[in-house]
């Protein structure tokens, strides 16, 4: 693929790394491609930051046709750069796109736009601990009209932001609340894809349990209500007893790649780990009868996060004392020891990004 690349003249000054945030501090430059159907994908350039202009009327403002992906570049301490699984970020981005009817990327083509933006962006990622560069795809329709048609126009875009360490003060249980009126996705509908419009029906619940001082929800299914889904931008797991347990792949659930990996390390490991419909009542039960030892949610941004209470109702229940859990701290340590290049790869996820020279 043919990417154009135009440096800015006006470097921003780099954020001090010790009080990054999440997202908010954003990179010289941005990766942008077109698509029409005359032309397919087209004109893909690095160009400096800045604002879009975009017709009123564009499909996304009005329609919600618009997925997108969280991934991440790390800085192992030799001071390369390196991604993780970023291929499975490609292939669920043509997920999301194939279920809302956006135009599908040839994955060497994506990948190749995330790979260059980041060498070209290198300097950006930052090398304190904990601390990344995290990327977001994004493709949404730009048709310029307001009738109801398949969409014909879209623009895939790739922006930056240098990200502190998601546990400044250290990893901590979080309290987490049972939704039981709102529900997130339905099997049939777009929860497996990353789209804004999952989050857009999110946010009630999420500001309904962050007024009552809970981090996120847990959702239920949106039929019977009663299953376990996963929790605001994680996947969820427990450990009841002996075995390891996740809801499964149903069609309403994000399918997550820190999800897959967990799940790829704990089988490697000889661990009994089972995905499967996990009941609201069979998880109160086994709070109640203590067999459950250990629950946390997994996903990019905070990699792996110890549950520590988890309300229903009017009940409240503590999970392992609020401490961290031994399988929940061993799953961390592996991933984040990967991820920063601090311990072999031995399953092959990383992908090195060439260095600036
Ligand atoms: C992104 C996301 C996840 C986690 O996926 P990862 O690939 O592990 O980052 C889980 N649930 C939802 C709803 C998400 O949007």
């Amino acid at each position: 693929m043919n990417i154009r690349i135009e440096k800015t003249s006006t470097p921003a000054q780099k954020p001090d790394q010790k009080k990054l945030g999440f997202g908010k501090y954003f990179t010289d430059h941005m990766f942008l491609m077109d698509y029409s159907p005359a032309e397919g994908w087209h004109d893909a350039r690095i160009v400096p930051f800045g604002n879009l202009t975009l017709h009123p009327a564009a499909t996304v403002f009005h329609y919600g046709a618009e997925v997108f992906e969280g991934m991440k570049a790390y800085r192992r301490a030799d001071g390369q750069v390196q991604l993780f699984r970023p291929m499975e970020n490609v292939k669920r981005l043509n997920s999301s796109a194939e279920r809302l009817c956006l135009p599908q990327i040839d994955e060497q083509d994506a990948l190749e736009a995330i790979m260059k933006f980041v060498e070209v962006e290198q300097d950006w990622v930052p090398s304190e601990p904990g601390t990344s560069l995290y990327l977001r795809p994004f493709l949404f329709g730009s048709d310029e009209q307001l009738g109801l048609h398949t969409i014909q126009n879209a623009l895939f875009i790739i922006i930056a932001s240098p990200v502190g360490s998601y546990y400044a003060a250290g990893i901590n249980p979080v309290k987490i609340m049972i939704e039981t009126e709102d529900v997130r996705a339905v099997k049939g509908g777009t929860g497996y894809t990353k789209c804004g419009g999952n989050y857009a029906a999110s946010n009630r619940a999420a500001a309904r349990a962050e007024q009552k001082g809970y981090s996120q929800v847990l959702w239920l299914d949106g039929v019977h209500r009663k299953y376990i889904e996963e929790v605001g931008a994680m996947n969820v797991m427990f450990r009841i007893g002996d075995e390891i347990v996740t809801p499964e792949l149903s069609g309403s659930i994000l399918p997550g790649i820190t999800r897959k990996s967990c799940l790829d390390v704990l089988r490697k490991e000889g661990y009994k780990v089972t995905e499967r419909k996990i009941s609201v009542d069979e998880l109160v039960e086994s709070m109640k009868n203590g067999t459950l030892k250990e629950a946390w949610g997994c996903g990019t941004a905070a990699v792996v996060s110890p549950i520590g209470e988890l309300a229903y109702g009017d009940m409240k229940y503590t999970v392992n004392n609020f401490e961290i859990g031994e399988i929940t701290h061993h799953l961390y340590d592996t991933l984040t020891g990967i991820q920063w290049g601090n311990i072999p790869d031995t399953y092959g996820w990383t992908v090195e990004i060439p260095a600036n020279k």
